[in-house]
């Protein structure tokens, strides 16, 4: 199975290498495992939107990115799709702890990505959790660090960075910033400026926003390793 699955891995790869945005029509011409693309075509997914089709050719690619469009442009699949990915090429698994973080603004937020995630990632071994606080921390200081992808709100993933003794993320693989400038806008730039201090500097980064503003740039600037800019902001 193993060996099966590594051919699958490296042919996926391979292909990765040479995929044009202006090329895709549909997300079957994107070489994905066929878990995601099956996970696609159950949520009802068939055709990439222009933020989707800009940016999956580089995130797939493992670079990083800082990617604006405007609200409803179709961001969160822009990061689930390579958040996915990634964890299965490193053909991530239950004692493998956490390898994805998806930082949210708001616990609103986190819960739709978490839906969209578990839509996409049900063909997925992996397991996903919501980390928004609301509820008892002992709780979530339980199931936190067998979890692979965790949705986090800002606030309660930096109190589990200090007071989860057992919580690791030095082996983590891929971060996603969504809705930054939110983010930015409620306050939490410490907040992030501390997370980011606990990371692993060895990771892909992927920060989507709906607008571009200089805390963004300096967001970016401190979490991005040599990013692409991909704006789409289409007419209406
Ligand atoms: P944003 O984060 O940019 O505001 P969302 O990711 O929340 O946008 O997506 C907005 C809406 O578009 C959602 O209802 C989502 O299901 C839908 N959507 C996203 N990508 C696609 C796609 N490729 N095909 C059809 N609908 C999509
Ligand atoms: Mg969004």
């Amino acid at each position: 199975r193993w060996a099966k699955e590594r051919a699958a891995i490296d042919k996926v790869q391979q292909s990765i290498q040479e995929l044009k945005p202006q090329s895709i029509t549909s997300f079957r011409q994107i070489p994905l495992s066929s878990l995601t693309q099956e996970g696609l075509t159950s949520s009802g997914f068939s055709a990439p939107t222009d933020i989707q089709r800009e940016t999956l050719p580089i995130a797939l690619r493992s670079g990083d990115i800082l990617g604006t469009a405007k609200t409803g442009s179709g961001k969160t699949l822009a990061f689930v799709i390579p958040v996915l990915e990634c964890l299965w090429r490193e053909q991530w698994g239950a004692v493998d702890g956490v390898g994805g973080i998806v930082i949210s603004p708001t616990r609103e937020l986190a819960f739709q990505t978490f839906e969209v995630l578990r839509k996409v990632g049900v063909k997925h071994e992996l397991s996903a959790g919501l980390i928004i606080g609301g509820k008892n921390i002992s709780e979530e200081q339980d199931r936190i660090c067998a979890t692979n992808i965790l949705i986090c709100t800002p606030g309660r993933l930096l109190q589990h960075m200090d007071e989860t003794p057992a919580f690791d993320c030095s082996n983590l693989k891929i971060l996603v910033l969504d809705e930054a400038d939110r983010i930015l806008d409620l306050g939490f730039k410490d907040t992030l400026d501390s997370i980011l201090e606990n990371l692993p500097a060895s990771r892909q980064t992927l920060l989507f926003s709906a607008t571009f503003n200089k805390s963004v740039h300096n967001l970016a600037r401190l979490s991005l390793n040599n990013p692409d800019y991909v704006s789409v902001h289409a007419a209406d």
